[in-house]
C-alpha cells in the first residue's frame, strides 16, 4: 500500500454536494479527459440517448424531467476514470515486470490508463507480453474444454456488466456445464434478495424513485450513505423533503449526506443554505439494526394491544399475510434491556422513532451494505419487512423496501441469470430456448469461490470485470487462492491488483468501456441495463474506443464461445448483432417480452414486480410472510471494538479515484481507523497515534498494520476503516447466515500502537 505521507485529517463536513462538489467533478473530468472531451462526455451520461453511468445504480428521472447535467460528481468521476486519455500499451509492459507492479497500490495502477490490446503472462515469465486476440480466445478456450470436469472453472461477473454481456457469460458457462458464477452480488445484497425471496416472493426491491421523491411520508435510511454511495438519491430525498416528507438516518456514523444538501441543479442549491435532509440521525451500534427493528415492532405491536385496530393494516395482515401472531407473540416476549444492549439506543428514542412511524400513512426502509454485511443480515432485513408489512407498507404508493444496489448492473446481472443457484424454471427455459441441457447441481458463490480456489478445487478462474482480490475478504487467502489456479483470465479496461496476483499463466484482454461506441458487424450496437428499481434502459456508447483493438465483452464472450464449441448456439450471430442476444433473453428471462422495441423507447421500461405491481406475492403460499427474528448481535469481548469497512467520497467499490474523503475531513491518504474519543481515552490512544488494528476470529488473529488515529464521533464501542484496505481483517469465515455474504462490517478488533 501507498505510505500515507501526506495525509492530513480535518472536521467531518455537515452539507453535501453544492459548488465544491460541481468544481470537484469539473477538475477531475478536465485533469483525466480535458475540456472537450469532458464537455462531449459528461453531457450524455444517463441522458436517453447516452450511455448509463458506470458507478452505481440510483434510477434516472423520467425522460421528461431529465436536467442538461444529469449526474452526480462520483458519477464524474467515474466517467472520467474511464474516459481518461491516458493508456498502457506494450511499452510499459516491457519495462515493468508483474513483481514491480504489485507493490504499487490499487490507485496508482488504475490511473496509469486504459488497456490496449490483449496480454499474456506466460509460465515463469516475469512480464505481461502482447498477444493477437485468436491466439489469446484460443489458449482459454483450451484451458476450459480440457478441463476434466467444468466445476474446475469459475466465471466471476462484476456488477459492471450489461445485461447481454451477462447473458452471455452465463450461457457460456453452463454450456460447458458448470454453475459456478460468483458474483459481487454474492457480497452485497445476496442478503436482501435471500430475505425478500422469503418473505414476499421476490429479491429486488420494490418501490420507485417517485415513490420516494413523491409519495413517501417517512424515508428511513439505514445501513446506507447516499452521499458518497448514491448521491442522486439525495435529489429525490430533498424533493420528498420539500414536499413535508420526514427522513429518519440509522447510522453509527453521521454522514455528511445526511446534513444540508446543496443540489448543484438548482440556484438554491447552488447559493442557498441547502436542503437539511435528516429529520433523526439514530447512532445505533454496529449490527444492533436486528435489534432496532425488533425494538420498533414490539413498539408497534404494544400500541395496537392498547388501541386495537389502530396501528396495525389489520385489514391487510388478515388478507395477505401469514405468521402475524407468532411474531407478536415474540415481541411481547422481548425484554427492552435486551433490545437496549444491543442497539446500543435507549427505548425512549426507539419510541420516538415509533411515534413517527404511526403518524406516517406511506413508509418505505432503504438499505445498503451497512445492513447486508453482517452475520445476522438476512435476519435484519426480514424484520424490516416485517415492520413494513405491519402497516401494510407493501405495495401501494410510497411504501415498500428498498434495498439501493451498487454496482450499476448488478441487479440486471442476477435477472440475466448470473447467480450459482438460478431456478431450475430458468435452466428449462435455457434449454429449450439453445437446445443443450444446462447443469443443474449449484455452483460456487464467491466465498464458496475462494474456498475452492484455496483448496486445488479450481485450474481456470476468468473474471467479466470487477477486482476480485480487492472487492472480497481475507486479502491474503484470497489472493493466495487465485494464485493457486492454473490460468487466470481477466476482462478489464483497466490495470488492477487481481491481473497481476495471477495463476500458473494468466491472460489481460481489454475491454471497451461504456462511453465507447460499440461498432460490430451488425452495425453500431447498444447494450441494456436494469437500475436498482427494476427500469430497463439502453446504453450507447459515442467515444472512440480507447484502443482500435478493444473489443466489447459480449464479443469477447461470444469469441470464446465459437473457440470452445464452434457456432453451435449462434455465437458469431450474437456478438455481432445484439438484438439476437436480446431476442434469447425475451425467451428466457420473465417479464422482457417486447424487449427491442420496449427498450428503445426514451427511459426503458420497468420490470414486474408483483408486491409493487399487484400486491401480490410469489411465496409458497401466495401469502406474504411474517416471521420471527430474534435479536442477536455480535458479542465483542472486552477491550475490543467492531469495526465495518466503509467507502471513502473518493471512491466507487474497489476503485480509488484519489485520496481524499472531503466528508469526513480526510485529505491524502486512506489508512486511517475512526473511533470514538471516549473508546479512545480508555485505551490510552489520541487522534494521530499509529495503531496496527488486529482483529479476533475462531481461525486466529489478522493484523492491518500502521493506521492513523482519527477520533470521530461513531457509536461507542465501534469503529470504521476502509475497503480494501481492511479487507485483510475480514476472516473468509466470517459470513452471513443463509447469504454467505461476508460479514465485511462487524469484525472484532483491538488497536495497539504500531509495533
Ligand atoms: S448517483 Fe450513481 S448512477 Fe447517478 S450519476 Fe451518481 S454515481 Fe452515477
Amino acid at each position: 500500500m501507498r505510505p500515507d505521507d501526506g495525509l492530513e485529517v480535518g472536521h467531518p463536513g455537515s452539507t453535501s454536494a453544492g459548488v465544491r462538489g460541481v468544481m470537484e467533478s469539473l477538475r477531475y473530468s478536465r485533469e483525466e479527459m480535458g475540456p472537450s472531451r469532458s464537455l462531449k462526455t459528461l453531457l450524455k451520461l444517463n441522458q436517453t440517448d447516452g450511455f448509463d453511468c458506470p458507478s452505481c445504480a440510483w434510477p434516472d428521472p423520467d425522460p421528461e424531467h431529465r436536467k442538461t447535467a444529469e449526474f452526480c460528481e462520483n458519477g464524474a468521476k467515474a466517467v472520467a476514470w474511464e474516459a481518461t486519455r491516458k493508456r498502457v500499451g506494450r511499452e510499459f509492459f516491457a519495462e515493468h515486470s508483474v513483481a514491480e507492479l504489485l507493490q504499487l497500490d490499487d490507485h496508482t495502477l488504475e490511473h496509469f490508463g486504459r488497456l490496449t490490446e490483449p496480454l499474456h503472462l506466460a509460465e515463469g515469465a516475469t512480464h505481461f507480453t502482447p498477444v493477437d486476440w485468436d491466439d489469446a480466445l484460443r489458449l482459454v478456450a483450451d484451458a476450459l474444454t480440457g478441463l476434466d470436469d467444468p466445476d474446475r472453472a469459475v466465471f466471476y461477473t462484476s456488477g459492471r456488466a450489461s445485461n447481454e454481456a451477462a447473458f452471455t457469460y452465463q450461457l457460456l458457462a453452463r454450456r460447458l456445464g458448470t454453475n459456478n458464477l460468483p458474483d459481487c452480488s454474492n457480497m452485497c445484497h445476496e442478503s436482501s434478495g435471500a430475505a425478500l425471496s422469503q418473505t414476499i416472493g421476490i429479491g429486488k426491491g420494490v418501490v420507485t424513485r417517485a415513490d420516494i421523491a413523491d409519495h413517501a411520508d417517512l424515508i428511513i435510511i439505514a445501513g446506507q450513505n447516499p452521499g458518497t454511495n448514491h448521491p442522486r438519491m439525495l435529489t429525490a430525498l430533498e424533493e420528498a423533503k420539500r414536499r413535508g416528507a420526514r427522513i429518519i438516518a440509522i447510522n453509527p456514523l453521521p454522514e455528511a449526506g445526511f446534513g444540508r444538501f446543496h443540489n448543484p441543479q438548482t440556484v438554491r442549491g447552488l447559493a442557498g443554505r441547502g436542503t437539511p435532509l435528516a429529520d433523526r440521525l439514530v447512532p445505533v451500534r454496529v449490527n444492533g439494526d436486528l435489534a432496532l427493528f425488533n425494538g420498533l415492532n414490539k413498539a408497534l405491536s404494544e400500541r395496537e394491544d392498547a388501541a386495537p385496530g389502530t396501528v396495525f393494516d389489520t385489514e391487510f395482515l388478515e388478507r395477505s399475510c401469514d405468521g402475524v401472531e407468532d411474531a407478536v407473540r415474540a415481541w411481547r416476549d422481548l425484554d427492552w434491556s435486551v433490545i437496549e444492549a444491543q442497539s446500543g439506543l435507549p427505548r425512549s428514542d426507539i419510541e420516538a422513532i415509533a411515534d413517527d412511524v404511526v403518524a406516517a400513512h406511506s413508509i418505505i426502509v432503504c438499505w445498503a451494505m451497512g445492513l447486508t454485511q453482517h452475520k445476522n443480515a438476512v435476519a435484519t432485513i426480514r424484520e424490516i419487512t416485517n415492520f413494513l408489512l405491519l402497516r401494510g407498507n407493501v405495495g401501494r404508493p410510497g411504501a415498500g423496501p428498498s434495498p439501493i444496489r451498487g454496482h450499476s448492473n448488478v441487479q440486471g446481472d442476477r435477472t440475466m441469470g448470473i447467480w450459482e443457484k438460478m431456478p431450475d424454471a430458468f435452466l428449462d427455459r435455457l434449454r429449450d430456448e439453445f437446445g443443450f441441457e444446462p447443469p443443474r447441481e449449484h455452483g460456487w458463490d464467491t466465498v464458496d469461490s475462494i474456498r475452492a480456489m484455496r483448496d486445488g478445487k479450481v485450474d481456470v478462474f476468468v473474471a467479466l470485470g470487477g477486482n476480485f482480490v480487492a472487492a472480497t475478504p481475507d486479502t491474503a487467502v484470497t489472493e493466495a487462492a487465485v494464485r493457486n489456479c492454473k490460468l487466470t483470465v481477466n476482462i478489464a479496461t483497466k490495470l488492477n491488483r487481481t491481473h497481476l496476483c495471477h495463476g500458473t499463466q494468466a491472460l489481460l484482454l481489454p475491454c471497451l468501456g461504456r462511453t465507447e461506441r460499440d461498432a460490430r458487424a451488425g452495425g453500431d450496437q447498444f447494450v441494456t441495463v436494469e437500475d436498482s428499481m427494476a427500469m430497463v434502459h439502453a446504453s450507447r456508447g459515442r467515444l472512440i474506443p480507447a484502443s482500435p483493438q478493444l473489443r466489447s465483452e459480449i464479443a469477447i464472450v461470444t469469441g470464446l464461445g465459437q473457440a470452445m464449441f464452434g457456432d453451435d448456439l449462434g455465437w458469431r450471430g450474437m456478438g455481432d448483432d445484439y438484438r439476437i442476444v436480446r431476442k434469447h433473453i425475451e425467451h428466457v428471462v420473465p417479464g422482457f417480452h417486447a424487449y427491442e422495441e420496449r427498450v428503445s423507447a426514451p427511459g426503458g421500461f420497468m420490470l414486474p414486480r408483483p408486491p409493487h405491481d399487484t400486491r401480490t406475492f410469489a411465496t409458497d403460499n401466495g401469502k406474504a410472510h411474517v416471521t420471527v427474528n430474534p435479536p442477536t448481535t455480535v458479542d465483542v469481548p472486552e477491550g475490543h471494538l467492531l469495526l465495518q469497512t466503509v467507502r471513502s467520497h473518493d471512491q466507487f467499490n474497489t476503485t480509488v479515484y484519489g485520496l481524499d474523503d472531503r466528508y469526513r475531513g480526510i485529505k491524502g491518504g486512506r489508512k486511517v481507523v475512526f473511533v470514538n474519543p471516549a473508546d479512545l481515552a480508555v485505551r490510552g490512544l489520541a487522534d494521530g497515534d499509529t495503531v496496527d488494528v488486529t482483529s479476533v476470529a475462531a481461525d486466529g488473529e489478522r493484523v492491518a498494520k500502521g493506521f492513523r488515529v482519527v477520533s470521530y464521533p461513531t457509536t461507542p464501542g465501534c469503529c470504521a476503516a476502509y475497503f480494501p484496505e481492511a479487507n485483510v481483517l475480514v476472516p473468509l469465515d466470517s459470513v452471513a447466515e443463509v447469504s454467505n455474504t461476508p460479514a465485511s462490517k462487524s469484525v472484532i478488533v483491538r488497536l495497539e500502537p504500531a509495533g
